[in-house]
């Protein structure tokens, strides 16, 4: 069922039960009050036979009969039957067959001083006439016939006014969750027109002010961040394939040049340790590449609680493996306790992110030497990797961490412009942030702040 048709019915069945009591409640009223009034009819009718028979001496049953018989104002189907103090009738008036009075009756109506009661269609009213010293029964009954015809009548326009009004309710219901929908149907047309392709595309925000318009505009949002990842997975893509095609082509180049002719022992070792050099250098991005893609889901890497310092070491170490002329020097004071030191991260990870500062702090510095400081820094511990280099232009700071972005100043240095962008993505996944302080030709120095176990 279309929202549309199920508000409707909603609609409807709302409206059907407000209308359908309150036409019930009218007309249970209206039937109490006919039953009231013609009781009240009976009674008055029956009083004023009782009072003209007992208190007027000179009218006897007979004359009684005659004039009441004549009375204009004779109810439909009118019996007064009256009782002596003995439970004897007698007077009798009106129509030859009414309710039956049994002595039972009787003896109710004296104890409860007055019934009222309808039997087979025809209204009754039993009461006590009090003339002092003597207690008559008078019962008056009758058929309301204009009454009872005038509330059919009025049921039956009722439960007319009731079945149309469903069909209208429900009409004008489906008719206005129509136009209440139809800007939803505008939306889901919008959004149909926008595919892989159409990226760029956005829905209409309507009147800007309702419930929908703050839809499509979080919608609008969203398609906007899709369209910037989709957008930096494009370049990220084209990038990364770049990257890896240089040493390729370099490669392919120089195997070539060396399978020209016959080489010199001296020329086949110079040529392989170029190639040795391309090959490192594509490993090298390979690894990044497959790190940053494990640093964008924190669900994929394992978490531990480690002491930074040893991490510290350990980055160090594999620099000078790699680089034997490179040289780190660790300064530890700012820390005073040991426990301050723990953080809990991905090992593998926040080693690769202190390689990439540490390396980077040598490789763009002509003494080829870094500085490391570790301190307490609020609920933080920081990091200062710090180097006399070449520096990095303000212009520079914040593109350096865009994947494959390489400042104008690195000259030969190689490199592929993935590991800051790396190590920002690591810092942040732990809960920390890496930012940077550089003037060109002085020197730069990277921050690294990781939230300590507590
Ligand atoms: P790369 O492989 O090029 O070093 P990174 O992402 O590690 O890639 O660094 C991006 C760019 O930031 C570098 O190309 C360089 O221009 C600049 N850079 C990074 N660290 C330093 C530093 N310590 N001193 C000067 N420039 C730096």
């Amino acid at each position: 069922m279309t929202i549309r048709t199920r508000l409707a019915v909603q609609f409807l069945l709302l409206a059907s039960f407000i209308l359908g009591g309150a036409f019930i409640v009218v007309y249970v009223l209206s039937a109490e009050y006919r039953t009231d009034q013609f009781m009240n009819r009976l009674h008055d009718r029956g009083a004023n036979t009782a009072k003209i028979l007992i208190q007027i001496e000179e009218v006897d049953e007979r004359l009684l009969a005659k004039i009441e018989g004549d009375n204009p104002v004779r109810l439909p189907e009118e019996s007064i039957i009256v009782f002596d103090n003995n439970d004897k009738e007698i007077f009798r008036l009106g129509s030859s067959d009414p309710p039956p009075v049994t002595p039972a009756f009787l003896k109710h109506v004296r104890e409860e001083g007055e019934i009222r009661e309808e039997v087979d269609q025809r209204e009754r009213t039993a009461f006590l006439f009090d003339n002092g010293d003597e207690r008559f029964i008078v019962i008056a009954s009758g058929r309301d016939i204009y009454g009872r015809s005038k509330l059919r009548n009025q049921g039956r326009v009722m439960i007319a006014t009731f079945l149309i009004g469903q069909v209208l309710i429900f009409l004008v219901g489906r008719f206005y969750a129509q136009r209440a929908l139809s800007p939803v149907k505008r939306l889901v047309q919008d959004i149909e027109d926008i595919s892989s392709t159409s990226l760029s595309r956005r829905v209409r925000t309507g009147n800007e002010h309702d419930e929908l318009a703050q839809l499509a505009r979080t919608f609008n949002t969203l398609m906007d961040d899709l369209q910037t990842s989709f957008q930096t997975q494009k370049n990220f893509i084209a990038n990364a394939s770049h990257e890896m095609r240089t040493p390729l082509s370099a490669i392919s180049g120089q195997l070539e040049v060396l399978l020209l002719k016959a080489r010199s022992p001296e020329e086949y070792g110079l040529s392989l340790r170029s190639i040795l050099d391309d090959m490192r250098s594509l490993n090298r991005l390979a690894d990044r590449l497959l790190l940053m893609a494990q640093a964008e889901n924190k669900a994929t890497a394992a978490f531990g609680t480690l002491r930074l310092d040893e991490i510290i070491w350990q980055a160090r170490a594999e620099l000078q493996r790699l680089h034997p002329d490179h040289l780190v020097d660790i300064d530890m004071d700012g820390v005073e306790d040991e426990s301050d030191l723990l953080i809990r991260g991905n090992e593998d990870l926040l080693r690769s992110l202190l390689m990439n500062l540490l390396e980077n702090a040598c490789k763009y510095s002509g003494d080829h030497r870094a500085q490391v400081r570790l301190y307490g820094l609020g609920g933080d511990v920081a990091i200062d990797v710090v180097d006399s280099g070449i520096g990095i232009a303000a212009e520079d700071q914040e593109r350096i961490f865009e994947p494959f972005y390489r400042a104008a100043n690195t000259g030969t240095a190689r490199g592929h412009g993935v590991g800051l962008p790396l190590a920002r993505r690591i810092a942040e996944l732990h809960g920390g942030r890496l930012f940077l302080e550089s003037a060109i030709g002085k020197g730069t120095r990277f921050t690294v702040c990781l939230p300590r176990v507590v």
